[in-house]
């Protein structure tokens, strides 16, 4: 099995209240290509960055068995910088800027190599640039894409005719009210389906994920943690998790699609426990096999009889 991450590279300013920190690692692609990297490598990436990117980053790429064949660096441009802050309960932020920089001339190729990738993940990026990806590949498997309420709103029409061709979106709960127009989850789900993708998962941050696929839902928690520092790149550590492990098993039913949105918040957990990308740099296949299985014990019961 193979797969493919494509998304942005950043250096990230996050304020958060229990800290600052500047132009630190980030973006889509790089938190979904570390934490699908627990499951499965190579993870093939493909983005830019610029001139000013960090060596040892790369380095930490590469040693995570992230193939950066497909990694263009712009020596001259500048790396794409978000600086986000959150709010005292964490659960939302603003966004403070969006320099696009090297990504506002972005043309994603795809090396040949990659391009018959089984597993295609479209992280959060202009999806202009994620059709330009889809057109290149030679029909992947499972296709899943992320995007944000930046994209919802500036780039609505070409939003709409990407979806259109993938098979699992992965949204948080207010993007799916406005991309749908609806504020109930349940209706913004059929609606959203309707759209295109068959399968749709909506985050609710610290009240976990909602899995919807067909007439079926699926509820998973979030693990209860006592201490959040930065939620930054949950989603995109969820949405690696979820892919890698379907990755690994080359198993894309319903059923195990359940486990994998479990294997996707356990990594989220542990993202959002230190700053950036520190909670997800060095995990043990035993811390992560031990969360899930808590996860696994938080939310069974037994029926009983009535
Ligand atoms: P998340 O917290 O999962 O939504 O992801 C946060 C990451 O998304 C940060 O590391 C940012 O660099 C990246 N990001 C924020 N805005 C954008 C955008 N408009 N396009 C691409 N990546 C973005």
């Amino acid at each position: 099995m193979s797969l493919l991450v494509v998304g942005s590279l950043a250096l990230d300013t996050i304020e958060t209240p229990f800290g600052k920190a500047e132009r630190t690692l980030g973006g889509s692609a790089t938190f979904v290509s570390v934490a699908a990297s627990y499951f499965i490598q190579p993870v093939r990436l493909v983005g830019v960055v610029g001139g000013d990117f960090p060596k040892d980053d790369i380095e930490f790429l590469k040693d995570r068995g992230v193939d950066l064949e497909g990694l263009q660096i712009i020596e001259d441009g500048k790396t794409f910088h978000w600086h986000g802050k959150y709010h005292y309960d964490l659960n939302s932020r603003d966004t403070i800027t969006t320099e696009l920089n090297v990504f506002a001339d972005f043309d994603p190729i795809i090396p040949e190599a990659f391009q018959r990738s089984t597993y295609l993940c479209l992280g959060n990026i202009n999806p202009e640039l994620q059709k330009k990806v889809l057109l290149q590949m030679a029909g992947p498997k499972l296709i899943v894409a992320d995007t944000m309420n930046f994209w919802i709103e500036g780039k609505h029409d070409a939003l709409l005719d990407v979806i259109k061709h993938i098979n699992v979106l992965i949204i948080n709960d207010s993007e799916a009210r406005e991309l749908s127009g609806e504020a109930n989850l349940i209706k913004a789900a059929r609606r959203i389906e309707e759209m295109g993708p068959k399968t749709l998962i909506i985050k609710k941050g610290e009240h976990g994920a909602l899995l919807f696929h067909e007439n079926e839902m699926f509820s998973a928690p979030a693990y209860p943690l006592e201490s959040i520092f930065d939620p930054t790149g949950a989603g995109d550590s969820f949405a690696g998790g979820f892919i890698g492990y379907l990755a690994k098993t080359d198993d894309i039913s319903y059923e195990n699609m359940k486990r994998a949105v479990v294997y996707g918040s356990t990594i989220a957990s542990f993202a959002v426990e230190k700053f950036s990308l520190e909670g997800i740099k060095d995990l043990s296949y035993f811390e992560i096999k031990d969360r899930f299985n808590e996860f696994k014990r938080f939310s069974s019961f037994d029926a009983g009889e009535l």
